[in-house]
């Protein structure tokens, strides 16, 4: 329900009058708290108070003298090494990534601190109203942006929300991981309720459920997350030159380097052999479990999921026909039904999990994927069907002609129950020597039966590239580039 004016103005009375209350900043703020109305909410309210008692915490100082702020900068930049020495002893794979990081005073364009692979930026005021274990987490911040690619996996998403998707990422691994401590000046982004989740799914969830207004009260930034492929002299095109830009040089507060995509991309592979040797020296049981992952993606070859499809599918077909219906073991010890329809041979069976974030686009894809196979054979038959909590939609394919896989129409929609299909299979008496199915993964019960026949789960999934299904094979579906 949109909140009335009323409401607003009524709510931003409250968050005023406590915050100064509680900040002791105004000379009325003894006076008693006014009678809360009916029309605000006490959650907002207070959402509101802590929003703006962390904002007035810390401002910079505008009448700092340059030899104040050289002085200054001078102690940071010690605290910074300071932080990373801790960082060492403690969390040694964050203090090895951070010796791999130049440390620059970036005062004229960076309000708090920033990253691009190669230098850590920092604003001397900012990381001076920090404590030692606070410049840790900042830090531990800057290198996590580093690690989980935030720099260069944006892609078309939206840049205000991707950004508080990453921070909720970062954050919620430093507070889990007890890595530093949470500044205090920021009201840091940071909710264990996206716990093991991507930065896009992060991302999805702020979009459905917040507007712009809502996300600045869970939180703000706690650094500056640069495109570093913009060249920031050109937000200043249209503007009048300044007097000393002539010489090519970046003028005064837009001091702060870009990169070619080539050149962001070579960063980002610096970035991984850093991780992978800084890994090596801190030693097992030293690299966050979520870091762990991103290296093992990269240390690990994958194969492609049309590789393992090709290889599985070539592999049912090159068999002879001597797949005979009885004697698979341990299921059909209940009398097989007279009249029964037996399939002579099924060569795969085909079920595509419709119940969750799979696309008909996805599903056509895949199954253009498995026709192209096919077409190599002379001989098949192909058993397709759709399911969530129920079978549908099966019909049969061969190599004699008529219908075509990618005609097939997908349907579903439900919940997901991966157990039907082995009950539709030993219903009808369906054996096949392979079931591919294609799924995103989200099996809430059973996977199915490890000992029916043999499975290939093809996983469309954004959540986590190293699920793997209990038993039978799995491969990774990813959409044609
Ligand atoms: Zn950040």
């Amino acid at each position: 329900m949109a909140l009335t004016q009323k409401q607003i103005q009524e709510e931003n009375a409250m968050i005023e009058h406590i915050t100064n209350h509680a900040l002791n900043e105004d000379p009325n703020s003894n006076a008693p708290i006014p009678k809360i109305g009916k029309n605000v909410d006490m959650g907002r309210v207070l959402n509101g108070v802590r929003e703006q008692i962390g904002k007035k915490n810390w401002k910079p100082n505008p009448d700092l003298t340059e030899e104040e702020l050289k002085l200054m900068r001078e102690d940071v930049q010690d605290r910074i090494i300071v932080a990373r020495v801790g960082l060492l002893l403690r969390h040694p794979f964050f203090g090895n990534m951070a010796t791999r990081l130049r440390i620059v005073p970036a005062d004229d364009w960076c309000p708090t601190a920033a990253v691009d692979g190669r230098n850590l930026y920092f604003n001397t005021q900012f990381f001076n109203a920090l404590n030692n274990r606070e410049i840790e987490f900042v830090i531990a911040h800057e290198i996590l942006h580093c690690v989980f690619d935030h720099l260069l996996r944006r892609e078309d998403r939206d840049a205000m929300l991707y950004n508080i998707a990453c921070d909720y990422i970062v954050n919620n691994l430093l507070v889990r991981e007890g890595i530093g401590e949470k500044p205090k000046i920021i009201d840091c982004y940071q909710d264990f309720k996206y716990e093991n989740w991507t930065s896009e799914e992060v991302y999805d969830d702020l979009e459905q459920k917040f507007d712009e207004e809502e996300l600045k009260q869970l939180g703000e930034l706690l650094d500056e997350h640069v495109d570093w492929s913009k060249d920031p002299n050109e937000d200043q095109q249209g503007q009048a030159p300044s007097a000393n830009s002539g010489d090519g040089e970046p003028t005064k507060g837009k001091g702060r380097p870009s990169y070619s995509k080539e050149e962001l991309r070579k960063i980002r592979d610096e970035i991984k052999e850093n991780m992978i040797s800084a890994a090596q020296s801190a030693g097992a049981g030293n690299v966050p479990a979520g870091v762990e992952r991103m290296i093992k993606e990269f240390t690990e070859p994958k194969m492609n999921w049309r590789e393992i499809l090709r290889q599985q599918i070539q592999s049912t077909i090159r068999d002879d026909y001597t797949f005979s219906r009885p004697g698979r073991k341990g299921w059909h010890t209940g009398a097989i039904l007279p009249g029964m329809n037996f399939q002579e041979t099924i060569d795969l069976c085909i079920c595509i999990d419709m119940s969750g974030s799979i696309g008909n686009d996805q599903a056509k894809d895949f199954l253009g994927e498995v026709k192209g196979i096919m077409d190599e054979y002379r001989d098949y038959n192909i058993k397709l069907w759709c399911f969530d909590t129920e079978v549908y939609n099966e019909a049969d394919f061969s190599a004699d002609g008529g219908e075509s896989l990618e005609d097939y129409e997908v349907h579903g929609g439900g919940g997901t129950d991966f157990m039907v299909n082995w009950t539709y299979m030993k219903e009808h008496n369906i054996v096949p020597k392979k079931l591919l199915m294609f799924t995103d993964g989200y099996a809430w019960d059973s996977w199915g039966e490890e000992d029916y026949c043999e499975t290939v789960f093809v996983i469309h999934s954004n959540r986590d590239k190293n699920l793997q299904a209990p038993f039978g094979i799995t491969a990774h579906y990813e959409e044609a580039a």
